[in-house]
Order: structure tokens, then C-alpha cells, then sequence
């Protein structure tokens, strides 16, 4: 039996209908990498969200609208775009009881954001505005699979156990960043700019964030294989 990948979803209204829908190269990375994908949608239903956590053997938080900056004692700057507060409460729930029962969780983009506000952390609503000398991370224009900044990986960490490279190229599409750190993590990845491009909780088995999109290159370029075989690894052996 394959282990079964929660991955969340996103809340996207259309002129005729809702949907509940997540970028396809999500579920292809999972299945390359071994698991079996199960969407989840946004639901704010405290009995569904407790056996979800019960049934899956991990989770994946993906990317997405921008967390509400209330969440970690803001209110929100000019820069800040679409939020969907059904999705933060729902996925900030979702990540308590995974992360209390030590379930393995991978956040992506948005993921990584999520696990650092719902562990008291804080972001960068907007890192042109907030942060001088940024350099560029949102190439709007860029196919998803191009490759656009480099980062450079915490020898210590897990994600340099994983990828045995202490730089790596990734591509980069998001407008906000990890600021302050949430309890209990660390930084695993930077960008030369000291933006925060992956973290990790110590005393966890599994739980690893990363602010730039493995699941886009990993039909491209298959070293981003090894960041979901190595989740879909530790899901299985729960
Ligand atoms: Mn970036």
C-alpha cells in the first residue's frame, strides 16, 4: 500500500461556480515520488478535519492567496493581495493537529508561511515594499519550471542531507517571505538577498517548508525529485 498524501487546496471562485482545485504538477510530483495524492478541500468541519489528520500518513501544504497578516498581529500593508480567510483558519487548524500528531508535513510557497505563522512566527507582507536591497522573486512572467535565483543550503539542515548540495538553483514566484521564525524552527535555505527559502522543525521527524516550487521542476530537472521521495519516505515508515 502506498502511503496517502493529504495535499490542501485552494479556495477559487469563477464567474458561474466555487471551486476547490490545486495545481496538477503537486499531485505528478507525489505520485513520481511513490504516495498516494488526496486532495483536501476547504471544508471548515472540526470532525472531517480530525480524521483527515487520522487517515493520511502525511501532509502538503501548497501554495496560494497570501495569509491574513492578522494572524501574526498586523494589519495589512497596500501590497498585501487576495486572502481567503475560510483557507487560513482552516489549513491553521489543519496544521495544529498534524504537527501535534507528529504527522509528516512539507510546505510549499504559501506551506511555508502557514507553518511559520501557525507556530507564532511572522512574514513580510510584501518584500519590496518591506525589505531594502531585495532582489527579485516574483518573475510573473516566468514559465513555472525556469530556474531564477539561487539559494544556499544550512549544511545542518535536513534539505542539504537530502539534496548533498550546498547551492542550488530554484525558481520563485511569491511576493511575501518567512520574517520572524516560528517556535521551533530553523532556517535550512537562504537566498543571497537573506530571504528565508526553506526551513525545518529540529524536533520533528518531518516537517520541512520551502518558499520556492520543487513540485514545478521536478518533471525538468529530477534532482527536485529527491524533497517528495524523501517526504513520501518518512510517511511511509509511520
Ligand atoms: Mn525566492
Amino acid at each position: 500500500m502506498k502511503p496517502i498524501i493529504g495535499i490542501t487546496t485552494f479556495n477559487e471562485s469563477k464567474p458561474r461556480k466555487d471551486y476547490n482545485s490545486v495545481s496538477r504538477n503537486y499531485i505528478r510530483s507525489i505520485q513520481l515520488a511513490g504516495g498516494l495524492p488526496v486532495l483536501i478541500p476547504v471544508a471548515n468541519i472540526e470532525e472531517d478535519l480530525l480524521q483527515y489528520v487520522k487517515q493520511i500518513d502525511g501532509i502538503l501544504f501548497t501554495g496560494g492567496e497570501d495569509i491574513s497578516p492578522l494572524y501574526y498581529g498586523e494589519n495589512p500593508i497596500k501590497e498585501l493581495t487576495l486572502t481567503s480567510s475560510e483557507r487560513d483558519e482552516y489549513e491553521l487548524k489543519l496544521f495544529k493537529k498534524a504537527y501535534d500528531s507528529s504527522l509528516p508535513i512539507l510546505g510549499i510557497c504559501r506551506g511555508i508561511q502557514l507553518i511559520n505563522v501557525a507556530l507564532g512566527g511572522t512574514l513580510y507582507q510584501d518584500i519590496n515594499a518591506q525589505l531594502t536591497g531585495s532582489l527579485g522573486h516574483l518573475p510573473a512572467e516566468n514559465p513555472v519550471n525556469e530556474l531564477y535565483h539561487t539559494i544556499d543550503l544550512n549544511k545542518k539542515s535536513k534539505l542539504y542531507e537530502i539534496f548533498r548540495e550546498g547551492r542550488l538553483k530554484v525558481n520563485s514566484f511569491h511576493h511575501q517571505a518567512v520574517k520572524d521564525l516560528g517556535n521551533g524552527l530553523t532556517v535550512s535555505a537562504l537566498s543571497s538577498d537573506g530571504i528565508i527559502e526553506g526551513v525545518e522543525a529540529v524536533e520533528k521527524d518531518y516537517l520541512i517548508g520551502v518558499q520556492w516550487h520543487p513540485e514545478d521542476l521536478t518533471l525538468r530537472y529530477p534532482l527536485f525529485i529527491k524533497l517528495f521521495e524523501s517526504f513520501v519516505k518518512a510517511c511511509a515508515s509511520r
